[in-house]
């Protein structure tokens, strides 16, 4: 039907789900375009205005993760507000000497500070990161892999994919619970050895327990190649911890970071180079970071697909606060997730006990946060939530500012960790609805 024949009704329609959905104009003549079409006997109104409605429920906007997850991949992992100058910004200007500038320069020098590296470059996510460091470094040639790492982490991030893209070759080594220096040895020392690097993979979310052995960074470091010559160790260590003995926070690390690899001590260790997710345990904008020596990470920038792999200036200015904050040592309270994953337990059973006193019918519960994102696997932050009896997952969805709860059994569990103390209020107007 051609839009000159459209019958007044479409028009009629589309009018309608406007000022019902505030969806521009467009949207909703084709919406109503549908239902006349498709519909049974006739059209369906009501349809068309329910389905006007669900879709606008899925444009982008602010949620309350109430799920206890802190990284929540469905929900945009590191929460963070993103600065929006609205202004022209010096992303590639030098205003020193009023020429074209590097965009990564300063971003660049401020993550290499913080991770103890040479030299530091920005990509859209660590898949970008560990795709770029592959096709720059180990193109047409072999990247050493234990089987025990060769893993896919959520979202289709699979090591073995990843390594074909680029165009280097994989060579298996070890066994899936097993991996000793003597496997990589053995490999590098074939005849036919043309090893540019070996790739040591965090399994993130993925873990072998039990009759398990892998091998440390530092013992990696020290594998010389066929020729006597040294092997570059490429540490993808996922989750994007800066530093172990974390700085930023009052007091030590948290117990449940023990064991998660951190990007100063990898390279500290003798990595010769670090990939990380900016928006896991590094607690910024979704992008990927290359750090460590800095004849690597320039040949990283240099090649052809950096252009195609690199971050616009919202998010270099977001990855830049973010870098600053740590080195301020104001990360744990600058940082949303530092300070979620910081706050005590006393401080959110104050705030579970006065939403409860506000009305919400609901219990306070002793709960167990995670990391989530696959940082930290098997780890648990104590917590606080309510329960509320029965299922309102979907009436909570559905609240003005939507609220992402998780099931505790057949009821509803809201974790107090993952949520900013400023939405408190949205919560006890959604529990205190749920009772009329
Ligand atoms: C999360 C993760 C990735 C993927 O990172 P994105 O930023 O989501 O692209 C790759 N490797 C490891 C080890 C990870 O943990």
């Amino acid at each position: 039907m051609s839009a000159t024949e459209r019958p007044p009704s479409v028009d009629r329609l589309a009018r309608e789900i406007a000022a019902a959905t505030d969806l521009p104009h467009p949207v909703c003549v084709e919406m109503a375009r549908a239902a006349i079409d498709t519909g049974p006997a006739g059209w369906d109104g009501q349809a068309a205005l329910a389905a006007a409605i669900a879709f606008r429920r899925t444009l982008l906007r602010p949620v309350i993760n109430a799920t206890g997850v802190l990284l929540h991949t469905n929900l945009g992992r590191a929460p963070l507000a993103l600065a929006h100058p609205g202004a022209a910004m010096n992303v590639e200007f030098d205003l020193a000497g009023g020429e074209r500038g590097s965009r990564q320069a300063a971003v660049g020098r401020l993550l290499a500070t913080l991770c103890g590296a040479e030299a530091a470059l920005v990509v859209n996510n660590n898949a970008a990161a560990v795709l770029l460091v592959l096709a720059a470094l180990a193109r047409d040639r072999e990247v050493l892999v234990s089987r025990g790492e060769s893993v896919e982490i959520g979202g289709g991030f699979r090591v073995p994919e990843v390594m074909e893209q680029s165009g280097a070759r994989l060579v298996d080594v070890g066994t899936t619970n097993r991996t000793r220096l003597a496997d990589y040895s053995r490999a590098l020392s074939r005849k036919s050895a043309d090893v540019a690097l070996v790739l040591k993979v965090h399994p993130s979310n993925y873990r072998v327990d039990g009759f398990v052995e892998s091998t440390a960074v530092n013992e990696l470091a020290t594998l010389v190649d066929n020729r006597g010559g040294e092997v570059p160790v490429v540490a993808d260590i996922g989750s994007g911890l800066v530093d172990a003995a974390c700085p930023w926070l009052p007091g030590p690390p948290p117990g449940w970071l023990a064991g998660e690899p951190a990007a100063r001590q990898t390279l500290a260790d003798g990595a010769t180079l670090v990939t990380f997710s900016g928006d896991k345990l590094f607690a910024g904008p979704q992008a990927g970071i290359i750090a460590g020596r800095a004849d690597l990470v320039a040949a990283c920038a240099r090649h052809p697909l950096a252009r195609a792999l690199r971050p616009g200036a919202h998010v270099l200015l977001a990855v830049q606060s973010v870098a600053l904050a740590y080195l301020h040592r104001r990360a744990h309270y600058e940082l949303p997730f530092w300070r979620m994953a910081s706050v005590s337990v006393n401080e959110l059973s104050v705030r579970a006990t006065q939403l409860v006193a506000d009305g919400a019918h609901g219990t306070v519960v002793a709960t167990e946060a995670v990391p989530g994102a696959g940082s930290a696997p098997g780890t648990v932050i104590p917590s606080v939530g309510v329960v509320v009896p029965g299922d309102h997952l979907a009436t909570l969805r559905a609240a003005p500012t939507p609220i992402v709860a998780r099931s505790h059994g057949r009821d509803t569990l809201l974790d107090l960790r993952s949520v900013d103390p400023d939405d408190d209020v949205h919560l006890a107007a959604a529990l205190a609805a749920l009772d009329s």
